[in-house]
């Protein structure tokens, strides 16, 4: 089954308002999920506007993260309102929990994405993460959320980390695909492939430019939301898991468990896993172009103030047995890392780490 893309990308400045009369024809009772004090006025906004035309609005709060915990919550308090749609306002986290939320209770789902954080406003998939934020696992969804409302005025109001580690979790669709699925002769498979090198190209063009001038009306920063919120998401459902994630997503799920101090979000330690990725691939399979792509791209990072060691996460490898227990998650039994076209151990990960945080990359 292809689950490819919401039935509805409603998207540009004025998409909410535009959303308006759908939401109306779907729902009476809708629940808008949030979860961050800084989104309280926007959510505020959304409630009033379907309270003007007699819907019975009732507001949510995800406590921790998208967590067992909160979802249990959150599935009592929409069965005592009786609401009959989801409406999932937030990063990553509210939207992933706001589409469990809705299957579990086979409601609609209507997703507004108030940063360019993630593309989860797009997929079929939520992550399930422990209250203290370490990832357990994903879920993969029975369809798409039914309404993407991606509204750029929403967005812009969202704190400029959130663009710049949505940036780094999009160039991570070009660095796994290409090489867990280059391969691969699906034709299909390969434009998904070539896709995710155009956004990382058009992100290289205009990710300094977005960041430098983060309004509507710049069409850099335009271009770099609608990357990472919609084509990121494109290319996960046309390509399919395996054009989703490798080495630098196991990582991140990896370094999630030692919760790390700065409290980085998804894309700040994908960006690092990618890095990691890289040289790994230098390492074990001999890519003679990492080491270019290293340079390349912490550089970029660089110029958007993201990280680009896990030591800038906020982790002390070094201390702990941090490395090990990095090494030993990243390669369970069940993680994207193996879909690396060659071997790889927790050895070769201390090892590389290691040499990783150690280094003082010049640029
Ligand atoms: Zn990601």
């Amino acid at each position: 089954m292809h689950l490819i893309s919401p039935s509805k990308v409603i998207k540009g400045k004025y998409a909410w308002d535009q959303a308006i009369p759908e939401i109306r024809n779907l729902s009476k009772r809708p629940l808008i999920l949030g979860r961050s004090n800084s989104t309280k006025i926007l959510r505020s906004k959304l409630s009033n506007d379907l309270r003007a035309f007699n819907l019975k609005v009732t507001d949510a709060l995800l406590e921790f993260d998208c967590c067992q915990e909160d979802l249990d919550r959150l599935s009592n308090i929409l069965v005592k309102n009786e609401c009959d749609l989801v409406i999932a306002a937030g990063g990553g986290k509210v939207l992933d929990a706001g589409k469990l939320l809705a299957e579990y209770h086979l409601l609609p789902c209507i997703t507004v994405p108030l940063s360019a954080s993630t593309c989860a406003g797009w997929t079929a998939l939520s992550n399930i993460y422990s209250k203290k934020g370490q990832f357990i696992k994903d879920v993969k969804l029975q369809s798409c959320p039914n309404i993407l409302v991606y509204d750029h005025y929403l967005i812009s109001t969202a704190p400029i980390k959130t663009l710049t580690s949505g940036v780094a979790d999009s160039l991570a669709k070009w660095y796994e695909s290409s090489v867990t699925s280059s391969s691969n002769k699906d034709g299909i498979i390969q434009q998904a492939i070539q896709i995710s090198r155009v956004l990382r190209d058009q992100l290289f063009i205009d990710g300094k430019k977005a960041y430098e001038n983060p309004i509507v009306d710049n069409l850099s920063w335009k271009n770099v939301i609608e990357a990472n919120g919609l084509t990121a998401g494109l290319i996960g459902g046309i390509g399919g898991e395996k054009c989703r994630t490798a080495a630098a997503h196991a990582l991140h799920n990896a370094i999630t468990q030692l919760e790390p101090k700065n409290n980085p979000i998804h894309g700040e330690i994908v960006g690092v896993g990618i890095l990691i990725q890289l040289r790994i691939e230098e390492a074990k399979n001999n890519n003679k172009l990492a080491h270019q792509s290293i340079k390349q791209l912490t550089k970029f990072l660089k110029d958007l103030n993201l990280p680009i060691t896990i030591r800038e996460l906020g982790i002390d490898v070094f201390e702990n047995n941090n490395l090990q227990k990095i090494a030993n998650f990243a390669c369970r039994k069940e993680s994207e890392i193996h879909f690396l076209p060659f071997s790889i151990t927790p050895k070769d990960i201390v090892e590389i780490i290691s040499e990783f945080e150690k280094l003082k990359i010049k640029i």
